[in-house]
């Protein structure tokens, strides 16, 4: 069906057209004092800026050469319509054939389900020559987003104070599938879903267009778009070349459709000028993106358990489980290639936490918080209405982390045994839609909704494939280890009789995993349509052993609502608190919703006497290359580097072309494959991660240590035209 614009949406219901500003101005969240200090900082500012607020932010003052309502504008076509999300990403559409420009490792997983150990794209790059040489890549998505509209009374006159914890948080997430039911069958063809802007307060209903035939048009090879791996993830200098490119298709009337090879190139409203100048230090530059989560209302009690607990557990559990696909890998590249996404999302969130757990000694962001709070209660204290309304919220807050830390390691642990260990995962899927397709279908837990069941149902087969059951079997053995090793006493009688039940000899797990079915996606499909008494009925011992596991599961899913349902409106009132406190702008936490933020090209002190400026260019790829992993570069890079050959992609005054770029923005993840736009709206670089001191951004930004990385648009045209030859590309996007 032809796309719906955001115009026509304000034409089909005028009433419900929605203004950030009032749900904000309702919440009494932004107020004049703080917009007007953003007004004198001409540098930065927090903040992932919801696309409604943009006339607040006065960007044309602070070095923007467009009015925001060219940024975006609900009546009319605007930059924002260029943008899109690609998964778990975002990405650019930099043509009007559907050419969408995104980062490798954002493409990876595509990039690694059409790779063979003979035909090894991760390694040699992927270059199509034509629309008919595109590879799909499946179980991918592009979203865009078309209309939304404030829901946030419809949501919560779902419930009332009298309800519990879990029925409230039950309540709210019915209706919110409700009206996402209700939205979608008055938009046929396109896709709704509220998300929750501040927590237990706002939340807004989006409708996005979903294509969902996706392919892959040109890759570098990881020696350019993983270069430096894991040893530079996260770090400055870089001098990685993490992008790639995707196109979207449809079918020839235009709407979304699964791959078929009738389908055409999609025609997206707008796309995205590539300015093949690139920026300078200084220059103002904006990014608009789908940026994933932040935490940073959260009280200093959660932050204790983040450092205590969480992240602790993190670069255990993940360090070894990557630790055991390195040496699974390094015999046999198909065995490396099953492996290759997992490892590398582990990877990347692994020194990410641990980036965070520094960031929160480094910062003392724990003691600052708790100083902000015990003035906060000593502001509540001082006034019997507010002590009335608002008395105890921060204790009422730290009861209920207090509550989560004491079962928090065997929780963790349990996550990891149906995650961790592939087989559980697959088992864990199967036997949870097969209960909740009992269900009225918006009863049931979100992946299993008839509208979501075929893309749980394609997830789970691609997750098949990969299945590697020697690796798996350590996975297994080690959970079990680990949760022998908590005192009986703290784990379920359920879970010790499951242990007890359990050979853990490898001849024994071998023969267990070995009879087992579902490693056969077919199969593991064909389960995912049984009732309960079929599938216990099949006595296969991968699920029988999730069918005694299950009531665990469900108990723990419980529990999660009912700290939902505590947390939320605890945190709600702190908010209206913290308002009369500080009168202060504070924007909402991302949640995967469409932000802008800005800032400028600028390089930082991450330490004393050090100092890092921002743009990195070849000369560093050349001094980095070791030819020892992962600092092997490809040899036409070195020779069309050594021999200068840089086209047009010089940087005028450092004479090379430069390769990644530094901005203090304030970015996470999710914005990984956003543009980075110029003052004219122009791409000149794609944002693909922050500075190790900038991994504590999902706490707390500052401008002194938030530095995010993309990578030059000049080095994507080098590396894509000038090293590749694919000059078709460049062409369409009209360079
Ligand atoms: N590289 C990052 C990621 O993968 C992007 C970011 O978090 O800034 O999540």
């Amino acid at each position: 069906m032809p796309m719906k614009s955001i115009a026509s949406f304000n034409r089909i219901a005028p009433a419900a057209r929605w203004s950030f500003s009032s749900v904000v101005q309702r919440c009494l969240l932004v107020v004049p004092l703080g917009i007007g200090s953003l007004a004198t900082n001409s540098f930065a500012d927090e903040g992932m800026y919801p696309i409604s607020e943009l006339e607040r932010l006065q960007l044309p003052q602070k070095g923007l050469a467009l009015q925001p309502s060219e940024i975006f504008n609900p009546d009319q076509v605007s930059l924002v319509d260029g943008i899109c999300r690609v998964n778990g990403c975002t990405g650019s559409f930099v043509s009007d054939q559907g050419l969408i420009i995104t980062n490798h490792h954002c493409a990876f997983d595509a990039i690694q389900k059409v790779s063979t150990a003979d035909k090894d794209y991760l390694t040699s790059g992927f270059v199509s020559r034509s629309h008919v040489e595109e590879l799909p890549a499946a179980g991918y998505t592009v979203r865009i987003t078309e209309q939304y509209e404030d829901v946030s009374a419809k949501v919560l006159s779902s419930v009332d104070a009298s309800m519990s914890a879990t029925d409230r948080t039950k309540a709210i997430d019915k209706r919110r599938k409700e009206l996402e039911k209700e939205a979608e069958t008055k938009h046929p063809g396109l896709r709704a879903e509220v998300a929750e802007m501040f927590t237990g307060k706002t939340y807004v209903l989006f409708l996005y267009t979903y294509l969902k035939d996706i392919r892959l048009v040109f890759a570098p090879p990881a020696s350019v778009g993983a270069f430096g791996g894991e040893t530079d993830n996260w770090e400055w200098p870089r001098h990685t070349g993490d992008f790639s490119f995707l196109r979207a298709y449809t079918t020839p009337d235009g709407s979304s459709a699964e791959y078929s090879p009738d389908n055409i190139p999609y025609r997206p409203k707008r796309f995205i000028q590539v300015n093949p100048q690139g920026a300078e230090e200084e220059d103002f530059v904006f990014i608009l993106g789908y940026p994933g989560r932040t935490l940073r209302q959260r009280t200093a009690s959660y932050f204790e358990f983040e450092q205590q607990i969480r992240l602790p557990e993190i670069v255990r559990y993940y360090s070894w489980q990557m630790q055991e696909m390195e040496k699974a890998g390094a015999q046999d590249r198909s065995v490396a290639l099953n492996h290759a996404t997992r490892y590398k999302s582990l990877a990347n969130v692994e020194k990410r936490s641990r980036g965070q757990l520094l960031g929160l000694t480094r910062t003392g962001l724990i003691e600052t918080r708790r100083q902000e709070e015990e003035k906060l209660k000593k502001f509540i204290a001082s006034d019997p209405a507010l002590e009335k309304r608002f008395g105890g919220v921060l204790e009422r807050i730290g009861d209920v982390y207090a509550e989560i830390n004491r079962s928090a390691k065997q929780e963790i642990a349990l996550r990891e045994l149906r995650t961790a260990c592939r087989l559980f995962s697959f088992a864990f899927t199967i036997v949870d839609a097969v209960h909740e397709r009992q269900k009225e279908d918006l009863e049931r837990e979100s992946p299993y909704m008839d509208r979501n069941l075929p893309l749980t149902t394609k997830q789970l087969q691609l997750d098949i494939a990969d299945w590697h059951p020697d690796t798996d079997r350590i996975f297994l053995r080690g959970l079990i280890d680990i949760l022998n090793g908590f005192p009986q006493d703290s784990l379920s009688p359920r879970i010790v009789k499951w242990l007890d039940s359990i050979d853990t000899s490898d001849e024994s797990l071998k023969s267990w995993m070995a009879s087992t079915r579902i490693g056969d996606a077919s199969f593991a499909v064909k389960c995912l349509e049984m009732t309960p008494e079929q599938l216990s009925a099949l006595n296969d011992p991968a699920l029988q052993a999730m069918l005694s596991l299950y009531p665990e599961y469900l108990r723990l899913r419980e529990l999660d609502k009912e700290r939902e349902g505590k947390l939320n409106p605890l945190y709600g009132e702190l908010q209206d608190v913290k308002q009369k406190f500080q009168a202060d702008a504070f924007v909402p936490d991302a949640n995967a919703t469409l932000r802008l933020t800005y800032g400028r090209v600028r390089g930082y002190s991450p330490a004393d006497a050090v100092i890092r400026t921002p743009i990195s260019t070849l000369r560093g790829v050349l001094e980095k290359t070791t030819g020892i992993e992962p600092f092997i570069s490809p040899k036409e890079v070195i020779q069309k580097a050594k021999q200068k050959e840089f086209g047009p992609f010089v940087h005028p005054r450092l004479k090379d072309v430069p390769v990644a770029i530094l901005y203090n923005t304030d970015t996470t993840g999710g914005n990984s494959g956003s543009p980075v736009l110029n003052h004219k709206g122009e791409l000149v670089a794609v944002n693909f991660d922050r500075t190790f001191e900038a991994t504590i951004n999902d706490f707390a930004w500052n401008e002194s240590y938030s530095r995010s990385i993309g990578v030059d648009v000049r080095y994507v045209l080098w590396i894509t035209g000038i090293v590749y030859g694919a000059d078709h590309l460049l062409k369409e996007m009209g360079l």
